[in-house]
Order: C-alpha cells, then structure tokens, then sequence
C-alpha cells in the first residue's frame, strides 16, 4: 500500500520532484516517452519550483508581519501544491500493462459505490472527458459516505491542495455574517480566531497523522 511519506514528493523540509515509478518509455505506445519527459521534468518540475518559493514568500511574510502579498502568495501556494499533488499520484495512476481486472477488493468497493465496475469506468471516462477546459477526472474516497465518487476537478488551485485534511473552517460566504456584521468580513474573521476550537483541531490532527500511517511504512 501507498502511503503519502511513500511517494517521495516531500523531502527534508521541502517538496521534491519524485522520480516516475517506471521508465520514461515504459507506457509507450499509449502514453509517448517524449510528453511522459517533458510532463515529468518541465512542467511537474515547475510546480515544484514554485511551490517551494510559494512557501519560502509566505516564511519571510511571517517573519516581517507583512502580508500584503498575501492573496496572490496563498494562490501561487494553492496552485503549486495541488499541481505537485495531483501529477505524484498521476504518474501512480499508470502502469505499464494496466487497465484489466480490478483486484477484488477495489471491485467490490466500486460495485457498492458506482454499481459496477463497468459504470465506474464509463462514469470516469466521460466525466474525464468533459472537464471544461483544464483539469482532472479524480476518483475519490469520501470519508462521510465510506463511498467513492468521480469528480470533474477544473482549476485544480481553487485555493486548495488536494488531499489536506480539513482542520478548522471559518465561513466567510456573506450567509455566515451578513446579518450582524455587513460588510465588516474582517471583524468577522477576527471574532472567529477568538472562537477557534484548537481541541477540535488537535483531534482532527491527531485523525489524520495516524490515518496517514495506518498500515505501517
Ligand atoms: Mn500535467
């Protein structure tokens, strides 16, 4: 079983480029040697780079209490972190020789979710297929339901890094504060850190780094 620590995206403090699990022609002729280079060591590089200079602007930000930068700081975080994410689980998301039988496990898993493995791969293909623009077809686990789902993912920053366990959550959608605070977002936002569940945090912490360890490494 994969586990995060295992696919190599992050090393001694920083992200780093993970080497493809198999040789650069190793998917030809269905996936080409020359994009599987230029994808891995250009533009899955690239987000890399700036994902890394992302995090170091945000260092020096706290260090000088200056967040004037921050908005486009968070995006180019955002933007880089799910790029990094989604192309290291991409490049596991292929093999040569694979498609075929699903292992047992998985099949009788999306038989429950999707009713069977033929709908599942029809669903994902098209959903794939009609990402407006750029993006992903991402199958997903998710965690409320016990169940799977295929997601369209478009601009896959949206602010978010795909795979972070949600930790705390302050709503700023007008709905959350409208009626006692207008348009004072900030004071909101302020009050709320003074209402900050830290256990609830901790717990959700707690959850996440032994889920991520389960099995063992
Ligand atoms: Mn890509």
């Amino acid at each position: 079983m994969l586990h995060w620590g295992e696919l190599k995206g992050f090393e001694e403090g920083q992200y780093i480029l993970p080497d493809l699990p198999y040789d650069y022609d190793a998917l030809e002729p269905l996936y080409d040697e020359q994009t599987v280079r230029i994808h891995h060591d250009k533009h899955h590089a690239g987000y890399v780079k700036k994902l890394n200079a992302a995090l170091s602007k945000l260092e020096d930000a706290r260090k000088n209490n200056d967040y004037s930068s921050i908005q486009a700081v968070s995006n180019e975080l955002a933007f880089n972190g799910s790029g990094h994410v989604l192309h290291t689980l991409f490049w596991h998301s292929m093999k040569p020789g694979g498609g075929g039988e699903m292992p047992g496990e998985l099949q009788s898993a999306i038989e429950q979710s999707f009713g069977s493995a033929a709908n599942a791969k029809s669903q994902f293909a098209a959903a794939t297929k009609a990402v407006e623009a750029s993006g992903w077809g991402i199958l997903a686990f998710e965690p409320m339901s016990q169940k799977m789902l295929i997601l369209q993912c478009e601009k896959h920053q949206n602010l978010t890094i795909w795979g972070v366990k949600p930790l705390l959550v302050c709503d700023v959608w007008e709905h959350a504060y409208y009626l006692k605070y207008q348009n004072n977002r900030g004071e909101w936002v302020d009050n709320f850190m003074e209402l900050a569940n830290w256990e609830f945090a901790a717990e959700r912490l707690a959850e996440a780094k032994e889920a991520m360890t389960a099995g063992g490494k």
